[in-house]
This record gives structure tokens, sequence and C-alpha cells, in this order.
């Protein structure tokens, strides 16, 4: 139970965007809980409302503005901070009440706005109570980020602008990160990054040691030291990778899924095929390889789960650049899609190029893709009915009126909140979520199967 201590300040957050924001709402909580604040669920009983906020595309960014001016109608008091902190003159004229507002990752600032906002009680024993990470999302999962910022200069993102360079954690403080949230029971690691399959690049993938052996900064290390760890159940975690470019190196981490000490999963966000496309992109690892290398990805571990996104209807995309991309998939045969309308962002270079496509060209596109995927996805998981596969699971249900108990899980092909889903009938009332049990699959849709424990 939560010690609650006297004048104990409450504070408030909204957490928007992706899972890199999620993971900077969680370190901001954890210092204010290590400063004596409680957190504070709704509105009403907070002190001070943080808005963690997505500037990422112009959707985002409305989000964002309504988040806040929700909050300032709720409560009032309210500092945001996150991508959208790049925005502060924005902001403040259209909320003039708002309190501070500062970037993302200045945990620092934000932290001490929170402190002028409402000063932390001051108690003899606040730091003599020892407090854990404060988790956003389930305990059995959790993400890991690994660094910071990007090299690259996609033309339609802004997140170089945003975040900066490429800026590695170092190594053993990563793994020290993933061995304390396993023995806290996560069962699951997501290794998030903006790039992923580069980091260690700008600390050229210097060595630490790690328990009695050296290890690198880079990818292929960190995967290997991430399989080694072990739940109290003595399993290795489940460790997914995503933002991984299709380098070359890439290459070597699927030996390490083939043999069990990386679930077998590599989110590649492609954003598109047609090598005109890419290019005008600028987007890194654009090589025509890419079929050749799931071609002997697969061969190496069959079970290998690809997942990927794609923009349609960026600038210049021609009925022939998206035919082709239509065409790759076919080939490609991913097993998760998720598609994006190109938007422009504010301050992203894809907004001067010359011939943009028509929105109502690019709801079409957008269907067909859709439709393309679906059918891939639904053929794919189609053939793994009969099949006894290992499934995480998020969610148990209640009993319906026969007394029967559901529940909801994930195969190692499902990242959480991006992917499909396991829906299991007839589970034991025993059954916790982060369990790992192993279920034959008896049927299926678009995207997500069904079935029963072994
Ligand atoms: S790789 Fe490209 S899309 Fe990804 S963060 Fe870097 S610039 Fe943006």
């Amino acid at each position: 139970m939560a010690i609650e201590l006297p004048d104990q300040k409450r504070v408030g957050m909204v957490s928007l965007g992706c899972p890199k924001a999620l993971v900077d709402s969680e370190r901001i909580l954890t210092r204010l809980r290590a400063d004596g604040y409680a957190m504070s669920g709704d509105y009403a009983g907070a002190d001070v409302v943080l808005v963690n906020t997505c500037g990422f595309l112009d959707s985002a960014k409305e989000e964002s503005l309504a988040a806040i001016g929700e909050a300032i109608a709720e409560n009032g008091r309210v500092i945001v901070t996150g991508c959208m902190g790049e925005d502060a003159d924005l902001i403040r004229a259209k909320y003039p009440a708002v309190l501070a507002v500062t970037g993302a990752h200045q945990y620092e600032a934000v932290v001490e706005a929170v402190h002028e906002a409402a000063p932390p009680s001051q108690g003899p024993f606040i730091d003599l109570i020892p407090q854990p990470d404060v988790k956003l999302t389930p305990r059995h999962y959790s993400y890991l980020k690994i660094s910071e910022g990007c090299n690259h200069s996609c033309a339609f993102c802004i997140i170089p602008q945003l975040r900066g360079k490429l800026a590695s954690r170092r190594i053993d403080a990563v793994l020290r990160e993933a061995e304390k949230l396993v023995a806290a029971g996560t069962k699951e690691l997501l290794v998030i990054s903006q790039d992923t399959s580069a980091y260690g690049v700008d600390i050229r993938h210097e060595e630490r040691m790690w328990k009695d052996h050296p290890v690198r900064a880079h990818m292929t290390d960190l995967a290997r030291e991430l399989g080694q760890l072990r739940t109290s159940e003595g399993r290795a975690p489940w460790v997914r990778l995503h933002y991984v470019y299709p380098y070359p190196h890439v290459d070597a981490v699927i030996p390490l899924m083939a043999e069990g000490l990386l679930t077998p999963y590599l989110d590649i966000p492609f954003q598109h095929a047609s090598p005109t496309v890419l290019k005008a992109m600028k987007r890194p690892a654009n090589e025509a390889k890419v079929l050749e290398r799931l071609r002997s990805w697969r061969e190496i571990c069959p079970d290998i789960a690809v997942r990927s996104s794609f923009v349609v209807g960026f600038p210049g995309e021609t009925e022939a650049d998206f035919q082709y991309l239509l065409d790759w998939l076919d080939e490609a045969q991913l097993d998760r899609v998720g598609a994006f309308r190109f938007e422009p962002v504010a301050g992203a270079a894809a907004n001067d190029l010359p011939n943009p496509v028509p929105e109502e060209v690019k709801e079409e596109r957008y269907a067909r893709i859709m439709e393309k995927t679906a059918a891939i996805s639904a053929a794919k998981l189609q053939a793994k009915i009969g099949r006894t596969l290992p499934v995480i699971i998020d969610a148990v249900g209640e009993p319906d009126e026969d007394g029967d108990i559901g529940a909801t899980g994930r195969s190692q092909a499902d990242a959480p909140e991006i992917d499909g889903a396991v829906h299991l009938r007839e589970v034991p009332a025993s059954l916790q979520p982060g369990d790992i049990v192993e279920v034959r699959i008896e049927d299926a849709d678009e995207h997500d199967l069904f079935g029963a424990i072994a």
C-alpha cells in the first residue's frame, strides 16, 4: 500500500504520443516520486497537471493542444512538456494560463517547474522511503529506451530537429535497467529508439564491463545480453527490437532469434519500396536487396515476424510508384503493416517538394494498401491454425453466465499496442497477466488469432 505523507503534493499526468514519450513520462514521474510527490489519477485531486505532448504530425499537435485545453479547464494549473515544447509561443498564445512549457527530455526543467508550481512537502522521511520506478505500461512489459535523437534527415520527419543527433546510452546502464525491470516482473522488453540499428555509432560502440565480461554498445551485443536475463520463473524474457533499419549488420541478430535469445520479431519502418520515392524521402538503408535479405532471414529463422509502416501519397508518388509498392508487398509478405497518408509536418523538408498528391488520390491509395495488407495478414494468420504457439497474457476477463473466462494475449509476432491479439476461451481463473502459456490456435481473422490453452 502506498504511504501518503501529510500535505503530500499530487501530480496528474496526461501522456500523449509514442512509446518513447511514454518512457519520458515514466522517468519524470519516477523523479517526482523520489522528490516526495504522489500521483493523482484525476484532474480534481492534482495540485498540478503535466501534459506530455506529441508534436510529430499536425494532427498530433491538435490532439496535444486539445489535451492542454482540457487540463486547463478541469484543473487550471498546467505544465506542458514533450515534443510540442518547441512550439512554446503557439501554446502560450492559445493558453496564456499555462504555468511552464519545457521541451522533450528536459527532465530537470520539468521537475523544477513542478517544484515551483507545487513546492514539495519537506518531510524527514522522504529520502528514507525507497521509491520504486513509476511505470505507465502494465508490469509485464516495459519499454527500454537505448538512445535519443537521430543522425538521419528523412524529408518528412522533424525528429532530428526536435530531439537532436543520436545520443546512445551506455550499454551497462541499459542492461542494468533491463535487469531491474525483469527482476520487478517484466516478462517482455521492448527495445526502442529512433534508430535501433544505429545504437552506439555516436560513442564508437564503446565497451563497458557487464558482469565479468566486456560488452560493446552495439545492437548485437545488446540483444545477446538481454537474451541472457532470466525472469523469476527462470525463463528468458521476450525481447523485441523496434525501429530497426535494414543495414547489413542486422543479419547478425537473426541467428539470435533462431537460438531463442531474441523474440523472432523485427519492426522495420520501410515507409516505401519505390526507389524514386525512397530517394525523395531520403531514407536510410535505402537499398534494393531488401527482398533478398528478408528471404535469407526467413531461411535462418522461419518464424520471424516482420512489421513495418508505410506512407502513401508522399509528394511526387506516381501511380507507378504506388503499384511498385503493392507488388513489393506481395513479394515481401510482411506479417504486420501500418499505413499512413502523407501529412505535411511543420518544419519538414518534404513540405517544399513539388507534385503534392491530391487528397482523394491519397485516400484511394490508402484504401488499396490496407486491403492488400489485410489480405496478406489474413492468409498468414490462417496458416497458423492448428499450431501451438506461446502467448503472453495481457488481460483476463470476468466469468460469463456459464462461468467461462476468456483472456487476451499476444503471440511472439504481436507487439503490444500496435499489432494483433490472441483471444483465448475457457482459461483457468488462476491465469494472470504476464503468464506465458502454450495456446493451440483454432481460428483466425484478418488481424487476430483465436484458441485455447493446449
Ligand atoms: S530515421 Fe528518419 S524518420 Fe526516423 S527519426 Fe530519423 S529522420 Fe526521423
